[in-house]
């Protein structure tokens, strides 16, 4: 449990004189059974890198929504082997899955944002809520540059009244200093970044970039730039 005088601002004030390594040892430290959820982005292969290789007390999980890209699926199989870890799979529950799309046919997110957040309700946020239950602290891959929406991102957050803090240890990392970091420790990465797809999601949720847009443009592309998440990030324990 996190120190009753501890709080996420004394934490963000002290994450970010550390660096990423320094950052996941005070998680750990600081926090029970602490949590990262991967989506296998290239923030996430890094921080992935710094838990397996320095052996860092933190539970690796990803959600399998069941519309991933194929080349996601194969780095997700090659991580695992490349670092020798487990990476804990969640899935969405059957019976929910089955009416939505009874209801709105496979692809009924492209209806309407309600449909959208239903769709990503149940294939995200439902087996989120799942993978994350029972853990103090929820790491999340975040960078302040991807988008206007994440501009302000913290390297610690809670609210009110929530016992779960949530973890941003690359806030404020660039993408021109991640790339080289994941050139320099030869991270395996998803193929597609080198297609256009700076993030990667959901296969028919996803498409590659067009000169000048930003890191999330191709995320629920056609959807207004608010809307431009799937709620996982707002999510609170
Ligand atoms: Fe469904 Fe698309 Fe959300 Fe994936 S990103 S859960 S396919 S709406």
């Amino acid at each position: 449990m996190i120190s009753p005088i501890a709080n996420s601002f004394d934490l963000d004030q002290k994450m970010a004189a550390l660096n990423l390594h320094e950052r996941l040892e005070l998680i750990a430290q600081e926090t029970v059974n602490p949590v990262f959820t991967t989506s296998l982005g290239i923030e996430d292969q890094l921080i992935t890198h710094f838990i397996a290789t320095h052996k860092i007390a933190i539970k690796i999980v990803t959600l399998q929504t069941g519309r991933l890209f194929p080349q996601t699926l194969q780095l997700l199989t090659q991580t695992k082997a490349h670092y020798g870890i487990e990476i804990h799979e969640f899935y969405p529950e059957n019976h929910t899955l089955e009416k939505y799309i009874k209801q709105r046919g496979l692809n009924g997110f492209y209806e309407s944002i309600q449909a959208r957040h239903a769709c990503c309700n149940i294939r995200k946020l439902e087996p989120l809520a799942r993978a994350i239950s029972g853990s103090d602290a929820w790491i999340k891959g975040l960078r302040r540059e991807q988008s206007n929406n994440r501009k302000t991102v913290p390297f610690c957050e809670h609210q009110d009244g929530k016992t779960q803090f949530k973890f941003n240890p690359l806030a404020d990392l660039d993408r021109v200093e991640l790339l080289k970091l994941v050139d320099e420790l030869d991270i395996p990465i998803n193929a597609l970044h080198a297609s256009g797809y700076p993030s990667i999601g959901c296969e028919p949720c996803t498409r590659a970039l067009k000169p000048g847009e930003d890191e999330r443009a191709g995320r629920w592309w056609w959807e207004n730039e608010q809307a431009r998440e799937c709620g996982l990030h707002a999510a609170k324990g």
